[in-house]
């Protein structure tokens, strides 16, 4: 008898233990693997889950950031943890936007969601999938990193703060995202003091913080100096070769081939970059 109740109890224990680890954290702390299985698993529900998230993309994200790009025609903009490429996605149902996105996340699954999403736009959006920091481009290739709803199921803030501030131009901008009060379980809440002292620290100048939806706050802030034009290059010529680290890439039919050591990065049938 009391063997059984012993048996419920850890197991009742595991579930919960279980859930907070999946649901709460999302598989932040078991590995990247795990945790880019999961996404893989609710990449087919995921926009019907954000669905109330993304209902403002136009009016939250797309035309502010445009607004703040008016010196720069033509934006490159890193969209990190990409997911179903809602940024690119946005981004491009606008007529003033004339930029290229290359959007990454650790999900094959997601990125999938997002090939098929962008079909018409692949000439202006690259997706690459990626296991982990640093991310494979030179300093100062970008004239905007965005990174929403994801820092919070990252392990810490710091390192991918400080690898969005080496990859901006200077002046460059960041958007991001807070999680807030109430988003509760779904985020490790931090104030928007505290977000912004992060930010700060991190090199970042000019945080604006703005009420965006129940579960996020978005953020803008940038980093120092004067953001000039500097045109968009090719994937291929601004990816860092895992072998000899230098940039610069030929495409051939189902790779790209470092042009300096010859070392190949797969390209996969939705023409995802499956960097390793
Ligand atoms: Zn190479």
């Amino acid at each position: 008898m009391w063997l059984w109740i012993l048996i419920a109890v850890v197991l009742a224990a595991l579930l919960v233990l279980a859930d907070r680890e999946i649901y709460f954290y999302e598989g932040v702390h078991l590995s990247p693997r795990i945790q880019a299985w999961l996404y893989d698993r609710w990449s087919k529900k995921y926009d019907t889950g954000k669905g109330e998230s993304q209902k403002q993309d136009a009016e939250f994200l797309a035309k502010p950031l445009l607004a703040a790009l008016t010196d720069v025609p033509a934006p490159l903009i890193l969209d990190v943890a990409a997911g179903t490429g809602r940024l690119p996605f946005a981004l491009l149902r606008e007529p003033d936007f004339k930029g290229n996105v290359i959007a990454v996340d650790i999900s094959l699954g997601m990125l999938s969601r997002a090939a098929a999403k962008l079909a018409g736009s692949r000439d202006r959006v690259s997706l690459l999938r990626y296991e982990k920091f640093p991310l494979p481009f030179p300093d100062e290739s970008f004239d905007v990193v965005a990174c929403l709803e994801a820092l919070e199921v990252m392990p810490e803030m710091e390192s991918p703060l400080a690898e969005f501030a080496r990859l901006l131009r200077p002046g460059g901008i960041l958007l991001t995202s807070r999680g807030t009060e109430a988003s509760g379980r779904k985020a490790k809440v931090l104030g928007a003091e505290e977000f912004t002292r992060r930010l700060n620290r991190a090199g970042f100048a000019d945080v604006q913080i703005t009420p965006w939806w129940r579960l996020f706050d978005r953020v803008f802030a940038r980093k120092p100096g004067v953001l000039s034009p500097a045109g968009i290059k090719p994937v291929s010529e601004l990816l860092l070769c895992p072998k000899c680290r230098q940039t610069g890439f030929q495409q051939q039919a189902s790779a790209l081939e470092c042009v300096h050591c010859g070392r190949s990065v797969a390209v996969n049938d939705r023409s995802v970059i499956i960097y390793p």
